[in-house]
């Protein structure tokens, strides 16, 4: 291996480097972008180009991409190009620098003649920091390919170089040349998703001299790992979604019929629902997208088409209708929940029938083996009991240290029960019928049913028919799977499906191997607890939704996103800390001094207002306390009628007292606390806490007497 400092021996390589330190970095990321703080290897990346070096750059999506071109573009004093295969994208980012403050613009398929000769006016007059431009495009601005004009290159998706990655562009192939004619100036390729063959390629390809390489985790803490039985989804997804409500979330299918399908059945459920695939023309696939990004549609139903290219942040659920073809699709497709590192959920169905359907693809696809092999992980990882993130990550080479406690299995993990009469109790029926049958046909065989395939068959004849009766349909379908999982038994592909024995069978039925299995158990439990968690108080969600609606008719007038407008996250941050001045709104998360100067003083004066209401709220709990206590009504009997408790009442007609309302409060005294408390008020010299009394009386006199006694003092003095 080459040190990184090896080349720089050979004169030819020797580069000029700028010094960094000198730089604010995160000023300027506070300042355009309203962040405290870079993310993992965000700031090692932007220090390594802004030195001028070749850097290559893997981050998992959501992991902060962008601004590692985006940051070192504003430093610069010439232009930063950024190319990029993804035209939905480009405007999505354009837009989202704008509403910072940021000269931008892009050139692609869709912009046309004056347009271009508007954005090269730009160019020229180094009004622009950035240009986002698709490869094809980038003849339209050879003549301004120079050193004297561009600072530096980003290549977003540099994968696309890749014949061995997975999205191949022929057009990305030709970017080599863009070294050769500009080697002063640095190159930064980035891409989510890259293993050890396709970082190379990328690298020689685009003749990057020594490149710094930052290799982040694909670890997606912010990700919710769920796994759950195929059966009754609709019903599932339907209760899914009204848990979220307004939350917006993918449903990924596999098939294009079943995304409409599934979409018409949310909609007759109330869930505004839009379908999204690959057989439908240009114009309702943009407009769906549209929808689904300005929160006018809330779930799309979509196959694996759907998403790439889209930088919408605020997606908190993505479901699996079907099992992903490999753990690669999955990962990206629930990447693309979270983006905005706020918690979100992902949920996968899986169905043996799904695995039978997926093989039958694989089986007619050139490459046989390779996708069998990849399914047969995706299929581990589903049925796995131990904790899928550890899974997921080690797939990618990655190890985690502890079990990772936001996965279904680290929050409900499955109970093991020897399972060794069950397992015999499903083997003999197989050997039984002859190796012949499907699981279905043996787990009616097995529960004794008396359907006409199995009396055609004559079945019932046979010994160990209906020995299965204790244990539902469902509980027998699950165990097979683990059996299969587990190698007791097999599944032949080939011959329709039919279970097998193998030489672990034997053993149990013949030789007394014991086999454990897991309980199966319904999921929804742990996962109620952690809906409930995540609530928080009553105030916080109704602000949410009073800024979320702000934000929403902003972006309607705006034309752009709501999520460019702010995120889910800054939102949510807004509505905790309620700031109400400007210098406690720029430290909220994603708020930069443009956000600030455009939006301010609109989500301050709503914040404003909302905390007048809950003012008033307040205050008018205290007239209802009044007026019952006006009607004669004792202490219990208020709480009684406003179901609160009688130390909230008490309170209640404290400060009722403190205003001067002629209440008999020393009436509610017992005798002797007043003189106590009293006395105790000239050593504590406290009259507001009632905490430090409270113990100095050793808990010997309730906090509501203290309250009434400390309420008599302060009013009409010691
Ligand atoms: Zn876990």
């Amino acid at each position: 291996m080459q040190s990184p400092f090896y080349l720089c021996t050979n004169p030819n390589f020797i580069r000029l480097i700028t010094p960094t330190e000198n730089i604010n970095l995160n000023g300027t990321l506070k300042e355009y972008f309203g962040f405290e703080q870079f993310r993992t290897n965000q700031k090692e990346i932007i220090e390594s180009v802004i030195s001028g070096l070749d850097t290559l750059a893997i981050m998992p999506t959501g992991g902060g991409k962008s601004i590692c071109y985006q940051l070192p573009a504003l430093v610069f004093d010439k232009l930063t190009i950024v190319i990029s295969p993804l035209i939905a994208l480009m405007k999505d980012q354009v837009d989202s620098l704008r509403a910072n403050g940021i000269e931008a613009d892009y050139i692609n398929s869709t912009i046309e003649g004056i347009e271009h000769q508007i954005i090269l006016n730009k160019i020229e007059t180094k009004v622009l920091k950035l240009l986002y431009i698709a490869p094809e495009s980038l003849s339209y601005i050879d003549h301004l390919i120079n050193e004297d004009s561009i600072a530096m290159i980003a290549i977003d998706e540099a994968h696309c170089i890749s014949s061995w990655g997975h999205d191949f562009r022929p057009a990305y192939t030709q970017l080599g040349y863009l070294k050769e004619r500009l080697p002063n100036i640095p190159i930064l390729a980035l891409t989510a998703t890259a293993d050890k063959a396709t970082r190379e390629d990328i690298v020689t390809q685009l003749n990057l001299q020594d490149p710094n390489r930052f290799i982040s985790s694909f670890n997606r803490p912010n990700l919710y790992l769920e796994v759950r039985p195929g059966q009754d989804r609709i019903k599932q997804i339907i209760s899914f979604i009204n848990q979220r409500q307004n939350e917006s979330g993918i449903v990924y299918c596999l098939s294009r019929k079943s995304t409409e399908d599934l979409a018409a059945k949310l909609n007759n459920a109330g869930i505004n629902a839009g379908a999204y695939h690959a057989g439908l023309n240009a114009e309702t696939r943009n407009r769906v997208q549209e929808e689904f990004i300005n929160d006018d549609v809330q779930v799309i139903c979509a196959t694996i088409a759907f998403g790439m290219g889209i930088d919408k942040s605020n997606v908190r659920w993505v479901i699996h209708y079907n099992l992903p073809k490999n753990i690669e699709g999955y990962y990206q497709e629930i990447g693309r929940a979270g983006r905005d590192g706020v918690e979100s959920d992902t949920l996968l169905f899986y169905s043996f029938a799904d695995v039978v359907q997926l093989r039958k693809f694989a089986e007619d696809s050139s490459n046989e083996e390779f996708q069998l092999a990849k399914l047969d992980r995706m299929q581990q990882f589903a049925e796995s009991l131990n904790c899928r993130r550890k899974a997921l990550l080690s797939y990618f080479g990655e190890s985690l240290g502890e079990d990772c406690g936001n996965c279904d299995n680290c929050k409900n993990p499955p109970l093991l029960f020897d399972g060794t009469l069950i397992a015999q109790k499903a083997l003999s029926a197989i050997a039984r019928l002859k190796e012949d049958e499907t699981t279905n046909n043996i787990v009616d065989f097995l529960r004794g049913s008396s359907n006409t395939y199995i009396f055609g068959k004559g079945y019932h004849h046979l010994k160990t028919y209906g020995v299965g009766r204790d244990l539902s349909w469902k509980d027998w379908t699950q165990y097979m799977v683990q059996l299969l999982n587990q190698g007791y038994c097999e599944i032949a592909f080939h011959e329709g499906n039919k279970i097998k024995l193998t030489h672990l069978s034997k053993e149990v039925l013949f030789e007394g191997k014991e086999v454990t299995l897991a309980q199966n158990q319904e999921k929804t439990s742990a996962k109620k607890v952690k809906t409930e968690k995540k609530k928080k108080s009553h105030s916080d969600t109704d602000l949410f939704e009073v800024l979320r609606k702000l934000r929403l008719e902003i972006s309607k007038d705006e034309g752009v996103p709501p999520y460019i407008v702010f995120n889910d996250a800054t939102l949510k941050e807004m509505a905790a800390e309620k700031p109400t001045y400007d210098e406690a709104f720029l430290s909220i998360d994603g708020v930069g001094k443009a956000k600030l100067e455009k939006y301010g003083h609109l989500f301050m004066n709503k914040i404003l207002a909302f905390e007048n209401v809950s003012k008033k709220k307040k205050a008018s709990t205290y007239i209802e306390t009044w007026n019952l206590y006006q009607r004669g009504f004792s202490v219990e009997d208020i709480a009684v009628a406003r179901e609160l408790g009688e130390t909230t009442v008490i309170s209640h007609l404290s400060k009722l007292y403190l205003e001067g309302k002629p209440i008999d409060l020393k009436k509610y005294l017992r005798q002797g606390v007043f003189e106590k408390v009293k006395t105790a008020s000239k050593e504590l010299k406290e009259l507001k806490l009632l905490k430090p009394y409270f113990e100095l009386f050793n808990g010997e006199i309730p906090y509501e007497q203290i309250r009434i006694a400390l309420t008599l003092l302060e009013r009409d003095g010691r």
